[in-house]
């Protein structure tokens, strides 16, 4: 890894200079965090898994029309994708009741949500992410109003999406968490597309039929089996063939 040139090293990914121009290489580290980093953890193969779940969900994002940074998977832990300028902001729609909105609305975890709610929340770990409303994203300039709208048209149809995606396979899409970048063609008009990840790091996965928790809150609460509970939704999406967790860094291209 040290040939390239480290652009960012965030909490589970290391970006890296990409072959091309506009180009970056992500790198998915086995590394957990949650809590805003205060509980740390190595999860042998999450990494591995994440890249695998993320080339699959963003390579039908793009098939199905949805701008995303993802170009294409490189190795088991690597991946190109377009360099965005990122809108330092977290979508997050929210389906079920569950996390956060369950805690500060006294809603019961579980309980369907009259209609999908969307969110945003500002990306700051120093001020621990504060929800923010549209009022504060376009008066501090994050992001002007048709680029709200252009999230929030993205976001729920990324949700439509990926609801029937996991729930054919016998999931339930409780919430998930998107980020957004800026791009420029040459004559410099601005497009803003979808960047990141999207995993059960950044998603609620409950089986559809027992309820089991299937995503990065079996390690916020101590449930054990993470990366399991990771390599079942890469199986039931017909990703990998069985749940033994891949540790490989090398091989395939
Ligand atoms: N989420 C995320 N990164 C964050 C915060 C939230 O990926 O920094 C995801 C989280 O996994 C869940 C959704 O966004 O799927 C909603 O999270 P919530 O606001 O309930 O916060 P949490 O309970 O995860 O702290």
């Amino acid at each position: 890894m040290s040939r390239r040139k480290m652009i960012y090293e965030g909490k589970a990914k290391i970006l890296y200079e990409g072959p091309e121009p506009g180009t970056l290489v992500a790198y998915f580290k086995d590394d957990a965090t949650a809590f805003n980093a205060q509980k740390k953890a190595v999860l042998e193969g999450k990494g591995v898994l994440n890249n695998r779940i993320s080339e699959f969900i963003m390579g039908h994002l793009n098939a199905l029309g949805v701008p995303t940074h993802f170009i294409r998977r490189l190795n088991m832990r690597e991946q190109l994708v377009r360099e965005v300028e990122i809108i330092p902001l977290e979508v997050v729609v929210r389906n079920v009741a569950a996390g956060s909105i369950a805690k500060k609305l006294g809603l019961t975890e579980g309980e369907a949500l009259p209609r999908s709610i969307v969110e945003f929340y500002y990306k700051n770990d120093a001020l621990e992410d504060p929800m923010v409303s549209e009022e504060h994203i376009t008066a501090f300039n994050w992001a002007a109003t048709q680029d709200i709208d252009d999230m929030i048209a993205m976001a729920v149809r990324v949700n439509d999406i990926l609801s029937g995606m996991f729930l054919a396979v016998g999931i339930r899409l409780i919430d998930f968490k998107l980020e957004f970048g800026r791009i420029y063609d040459q004559n410099d008009n601005m497009r803003i597309i979808l960047a990141d990840e999207i995993s059960p790091d950044s998603c609620r996965l409950w089986d559809a039929e027992t309820g089991e928790k299937m995503d990065k809150d079996r390690f916020r609460r101590d449930l054990g089996n993470v990366t399991e509970a990771y390599a079942e939704v890469a199986r039931r999406l017909g990703i990998m063939k069985d749940n033994a967790p891949a540790t490989n860094d090398e091989g395939e291209s």
